[in-house]
C-alpha cells in the first residue's frame, strides 16, 4: 500500500484535501491526522472493519479501547446512556481540549472493538482546527488512539507517523506539530468519586476545580488492580530501542555517565536545558524545567531521536510530579518500566 502525505496550509486548496481524506474514511480506510495532544490513527468508530485496521497496523493488542472523537457535543447522546453532571462540567469547561471522559456506553452503537468489550466508552472532542475540520466534514465519530506502532512513542510530527505506518495506511494528514505533545488525560466519571485513569494536559488541580475531588492511582496502585480500569495502562509503552533508566537529581550525572561509557556503553542523556556538559555522548533536551508543558513538546521528540543514534542506554532526568509534570513522569517511567539508574546493577 503507498502512503499519501497531504499537506494542510494557508497556501494550498485544503477542502479538496478534507474530501479525499473523507473519502477514504468512508471507504472503511484509516487516515492519521494531527490533534492538540498527538497524532492519531482514526476510522470511522461504528465500522467494526475499519476499527479492527487499526489494531492491525498498529499492533495493539485488542484488549486496548480506543478513545472516540466527535466533532460537536450534541453527538454526545447517541453514544452515551447518561450523561453525568460532571461529566456536563467538565465538558463545558475543558472541551474542544486534551480531556477524555469515560462513560457508560449505549448498547451496539460504537463497534464492538473500540470498546474492546468494555462496557464503557471514552470521547473527547479535539481543540486542533484539522481534525474538528476533519470531523465536522465526516459527520462521523472518529475512533482514533496515537498513530504510533504499539509501545513506541506516540507522534508529535507528520514525520513520526509515516516512520512507524508507511505502507501501512493510505493516509496522513500533515497538520505540523502537534502542540501538546502528551496524550489527552482520561477521566473516568462511572464511580462515586472521578479517576484519572491517564494523566495528560488537564491535570488533577484543573479537575478538581471544577468537580471537585478527583482520584488519581500512581502506577503502581493501578497494576495491583485485578481488573485495570484502562487496559493499556499494563502495556509497554513509548519505549525506544535502548533500555532507559530514570535518574533523580541526588544522583550525579556526570559520575552516572563516566561509569557507563567505562562498562562500555555510548550513553544518551534526555534532559531539560543545562545538562547539556555532562559528557553524555548524545544530548536531547527536554526544554526548560520550569516550564512543563514544553518539556511535553519535546518528550516524544526526544525518545525518538534516540532510536536515530547508536546509543545502548539512555538516560532520562527525572521532574517533579507536579501539574503537568505528573504526565510526564507517567510517560517517561512508562518509557523505562520503571528503571532507576540506582538500581542497575
Ligand atoms: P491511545 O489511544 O494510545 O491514546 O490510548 C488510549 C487510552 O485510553 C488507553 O490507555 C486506553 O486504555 C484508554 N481508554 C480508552 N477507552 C477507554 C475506556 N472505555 N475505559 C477505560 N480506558 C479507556
Ligand atoms: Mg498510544
Amino acid at each position: 500500500m503507498k502512503t499519501l502525505l497531504l499537506t494542510v496550509d494557508n497556501c494550498v486548496n485544503n477542502s479538496e484535501i478534507y474530501s479525499q481524506a473523507v473519502d477514504y474514511l468512508n471507504r472503511g480506510e484509516l487516515v492519521a491526522f494531527p490533534t492538540e495532544t498527538v497524532y492519531g490513527l482514526g476510522a470511522v468508530a461504528t465500522d467494526e472493519s475499519a476499527i479492527r485496521k487499526i489494531f492491525e497496523a498498529k499492533d495493539r493488542p485488542s484488549d486496548n479501547p480506543l478513545i472516540v472523537h466527535i466533532g460537536n457535543v450534541e453527538e454526545i447522546p447517541t453514544y452515551i446512556e447518561y450523561i453525568p453532571e460532571v461529566a456536563k462540567k467538565c465538558m463545558e469547561k475543558f472541551w474542544p481540549g486534551p480531556l477524555t471522559i469515560v462513560m457508560k456506553a449505549k448498547d451496539g452503537v460504537v463497534a464492538p472493538s473500540v470498546t474492546a468489550g468494555l462496557n464503557t466508552v471514552g470521547i473527547r472532542m479535539p481543540d486542533h482546527p484539522v481534525a474538528l475540520t476533519l470531523l465536522r466534514t465526516l459527520k462521523k465519530p472518529l475512533a482514533a488512539p496515537s498513530a504510533n506502532r504499539s509501545g513506541k512513542p506516540s507522534p508529535t510530527k507528520a514525520f513520526h507517523v509515516k516512520e512507524d505506518m508507511d505502507g501501512r495506511i493510505p493516509c496522513i494528514i500533515d497538520g505540523g506539530t502537534t502542540g501538546i505533545g502528551l496524550e489527552s488525560t482520561v477521566l473516568d466519571v462511572t464511580t462515586e468519586t472521578p479517576v484519572i485513569l491517564r494523566p495528560g494536559g488537564v491535570t488533577k488541580e484543573m479537575l478538581e476545580e471544577v468537580i471537585g475531588r478527583v482520584a488519581q492511582p500512581t502506577l503502581q496502585e493501578q497494576k495491583e488492580e485485578k481488573t485495570p480500569k484502562a487496559p493499556g495502562m499494563k502495556y509497554t509503552h513509548y519505549a525506544p530501542e535502548a533500555p532507559v533508566y530514570l535518574i533523580d537529581d541526588s544522583t550525579n550525572l556526570y559520575e552516572a555517565i563516566a561509569r557507563l561509557q567505562a562498562e562500555g556503553h555510548t550513553v544518551a542523556l534526555l534532559a531539560p536545558d543545562g545538562y547539556e556538559q555532562c559528557g553524555a555522548n548524545y544530548f536531547f533536551t527536554l526544554g526548560d524545567e520550569n516550564e512543563q508543558q514544553q518539556m511535553g513538546v519535546y518528550l516524544y521528540d526526544a525518545l525518538r531521536a534516540c532510536d536515530k543514534t547508536d546509543a545502548t542506554i539512555i538516560l532520562a532526568r527525572a521532574t517533579y510530579k507536579k501539574g503537568v509534570g505528573v504526565a510526564i513522569m507517567n510517560r517517561l517511567e512508562k518509557a523505562a518500566g520503571d528503571k532507576w539508574y540506582n538500581n542497575k546493577k
